[in-house]
């Protein structure tokens, strides 16, 4: 072994939820919000998990949230966590057996058995791609029948970013167009117009809110949520005052998440720079550089983060107001840490 002192040249490189180097642990005012806040769409994927996670929803003052956790770990979660957590259905990941939906209809009534009343189709282009379905396929219809019957919420997401229809998705032969992806999910929206209807990520098109608007205006029943974090910072930001006006028009009818997933290797850091970039986003007018990588845009062409600073009352419902009122009609209920550990109590 050599003890010559090299130069260094390879410095650690930057973490790609920390480019900017912030301290996310630098204390910050909870949302202005009476109640509970809630994340609405999160994928809590582990028991092990909960002490990171805890960690980051407490810093940025986050009382519950929805998640979309494998059924294998969700008794452990809810024991811990009470009304903290509510659970979205979902079948097993990448199940392509022969007997998938008699698999996600038992799924369906353990997930009901622990009191979730909302059930989620993943209809990302790649993924019906890939397990051959979409929402019309009579396996998947059986599925929101019985969901249905169990007088659940139907929750979707459909399309994914205008980049990846452009390069991954570009074989339309393969994947079809993104008209076709909403002809279909419009006819599901008709057919189940007494239902709430909750699509993911701005419904898929943050890229579009004329396409948004004019779904919102013919559908009563449905509600977009405004998870993902790089994908609205790159394109709300980049739309900024249309989606502001957006975002005041149709206050009633959104529910804010975050998309947070959870990982073995994923710290408060990471977790943190999630949130932090939404509550940067909604709340606040910051005009700068995301913290995170968006691994869309090459190195030169970052994301500029343009916040939004929706009004209070705004954030209040976003925040608290819709997700309580909606899903409160179909029996969810939320509680406080302090109401959780109190109940256990008495
Ligand atoms: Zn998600």
């Amino acid at each position: 072994m050599s003890l010559a002192v090299e130069p260094q040249t390879d410095f650690p490189a930057v973490p790609e939820h920390n480019r900017l180097g912030l301290n996310y642990r630098l204390p910050i005012p909870r949302p202005k919000v009476r109640g509970v806040v809630v994340d609405y769409h999160t994928h809590l994927l582990a028991h092990r998990h909960l002490p990171e996670w805890i960690d980051a929803m407490n810093h940025f003052g986050i009382d519950a949230f929805c998640t979309m956790t494998p059924l294998e770990e969700a008794v452990r979660i809810k024991r811990d966590l009470g009304d903290r957590v509510h659970f979205i259905a979902i079948p097993r990941w990448g199940n392509d057996s022969p007997d998938w939906v008699d698999d996600w209809l038992r799924r369906l009534e353990c997930f009901y058995n622990l009191g979730s009343r909302i059930i989620k189709f993943h209809m990302a282009p790649g993924t019906m791609h890939r397990n051959r379905y979409d929402l019309e396929h009579p396996g998947i219809q059986r599925i929101i029948r019985e969901a249905v019957d169990r007088n659940m919420i139907l929750m979707s997401h459909v399309g994914d970013p205008d980049l990846w229809y452009q390069n991954r998705y570009a074989d339309t032969s393969k994947f079809g167009t993104r008209e076709r992806h909403y002809q279909i999910w419009e006819a599901q929206l008709q057919a189940h117009r007494d239902r709430v209807w909750i699509g993911a990520h701005l419904g898929g098109n943050p890229e579009n809110p004329e396409r948004l608007q004019e779904l919102l205006d013919k559908y009563p029943n449905l509600y977009l949520d405004l998870s993902a974090t790089r994908w609205m910072v790159r394109e709300v930001s980049l739309r900024r005052d249309q989606m502001r006006d957006f975002v005041i028009r149709y206050q009633d009818r959104l529910l804010w998440g975050s998309d947070q997933v959870s990982g073995d290797n994923r710290d408060f850091d990471f977790l943190a720079s999630r949130l932090w970039c939404h509550r940067k986003l909604w709340e606040t007018a910051y005009i700068g550089p995301s913290p995170i990588l968006d691994p869309d845009l090459d190195l030169d062409h970052q994301p500029v983060l343009r916040g939004l600073a929706l009004p209070d009352e705004v954030l209040q419902k976003i925040y608290h107001d819709n997700t309580v009122r909606v899903l409160g009609e179909y029996g969810i209920r939320f509680q406080t840490s302090q109401e959780v550990e109190s109940s256990v109590k008495t």
